[in-house]
């Protein structure tokens, strides 16, 4: 993604190109990097149940 840019040795993120995957995190070989939910963000399903439960009341809501 070209998301993390080097200013005077410190990363710095480019927001409008990160997309939140969290891969720089568990490369980060200081542990410097941590992911925070946006406010108003939507939480991803944690598995394929949470995924189905979220489906199913999607479903149930739209009618
Ligand atoms: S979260 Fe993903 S897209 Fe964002 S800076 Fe890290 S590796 Fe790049």
């Amino acid at each position: 993604m070209d998301a993390l840019i080097m200013k005077d040795d410190i990363a710095v993120r480019d927001i409008q190109r990160c997309i939140g995957c969290g891969l720089c995190i568990s490369v980060c070989p200081t542990e410097a990097l941590r992911l925070e939910l946006r406010e108003g963000a939507l939480v991803p399903p944690f598995d394929r149940r949470e995924f189905r439960e979220a489906m199913v009341s999607s479903l149930q809501r739209a009618g």
